[in-house]
């Protein structure tokens, strides 16, 4: 694995907290790798239960690597995400995220900005949930009782197109601005996370990436890799080398987290429905403003009327810029 920052804590194994209500135990791997085309590695990462998370820096020269790599050491210092604790709230999440921001803006000037997703393992009531967060085009994916499916909706251009209608997420894939970003920390005017809250179901599995790695994989392939694989590490391995086999374009960065020995977990499935149940789900970690709509897939409807500019609100739109990840 070469370059990356990546901070990691110990592969599992052990239940953490003594005496919690549910004991989940976690299983996990990780891995980065600079690609075939790329000077830098930009990502950065976290693997270190309860926190799993991946950012990816842009900017150049530089400025993407000590962004992503200080929204990572802000993550990793919130008392909330310490060691073995499950009482993380999407608030305390939002704070730390707001606070990455801010750092980030102060060291580059606002010139450098990175992408963060990830999970965090939380417990409302004794019941344990993945309480998943994004900002940016970096992606979480949940394998779960067979079921596969990205969890984060990409904050891009091309998400935006799709979600409208107007291209194909086939289309999407290859279209020349699949790397606008519309949302970024440290750089930009929306900052804003979204987050979900999906019970854990017993052999979970949850990846963690950077588009180095969904550019180059389709998802039937990081669903088959991760169905047949059972060891987290050497599924990371895995996806990793079939990153670099179809080019390498950019940095790959992958983390995966299994969860074992679920006790009384919740019934309700919400997973691909990520939000549906923000407004009456009342386990629900509450954001306290409005930006943070209870339904962050919802983007604002894009424009059809006007060709050169975005949905409004949206960088593209006047008086902003997209953001663009430096692809070599
Ligand atoms: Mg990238």
């Amino acid at each position: 694995m070469s370059d990356g920052a990546g901070i990691a804590g110990t592969q599992a194994g052990d239940p953490t907290v003594p005496n919690a209500p549910s004991e989940v135990r976690l299983s996990f791997g990780f891995g980065t790798d600079r690609g075939l085309r790329r000077e830098l590695n930009e990502d950065s990462f976290l693997a270190a239960d309860p926190i799993f998370a991946v950012a990816d820096g842009m900017g150049g020269h530089e400025a993407g690597e000590v962004a992503s790599r200080e929204c990572i050491s802000v993550l990793s210092q919130q008392e909330a995400l310490a060691a073995g604790s499950r009482t993380a709230t999407a608030v305390d999440l939002q704070q730390a995220l707001r606070q990455a921001d801010f750092r980030i803006r102060e060291v580059s000037n606002a010139r450098a900005g990175t992408t963060v997703t990830g999970v965090v393992l939380v417990e409302e009531r004794g019941v344990p949930y993945w309480l998943v967060f994004n900002v940016g085009d970096s992606r979480t994916y949940r394998l779960g009782q067979g079921a596969f499916g990205q969890v984060s909706v990409d904050h891009s251009e091309v998400q935006e197109l799709v979600d409208g209608g107007f291209i194909t997420p086939a289309e999407a894939l290859v279209h020349p601005r699949r790397h606008v970003v519309t949302r970024a920390l440290g750089t930009g005017t929306d900052t804003e996370a979204d987050f979900w809250l999906v019970p854990v179901e017993e052999g979970d599995r949850m990846l963690v990436c950077s588009d180095g790695l969904t550019a180059e994989v389709t998802d039937e392939q990081i669903h088959r890799a991760l169905s047949t694989l059972p060891h987290p590490q050497d599924a990371v391995d895995s996806l990793i080398q079939s990153a670099l086999r179809s080019g390498g374009r950019d940095n790959i960065t992958v983390v995966i987290v299994d969860a074992h020995n679920i006790t009384g977990g919740a019934k309700e499935d919400t997973l691909t429905k990520p939000t549906a149940s923000a407004e009456t789900e009342d386990t629900l970690p509450r954001i306290p403003d409005g930006n943070a709509s209870p339904a962050p897939h919802h983007l604002a409807p894009p424009a059809t009327t006007n060709d050169s500019a975005g949905p409004a609100g949206m960088p593209g739109a006047p008086g902003s810029s997209p953001l663009e990840e430096n692809h070599g």
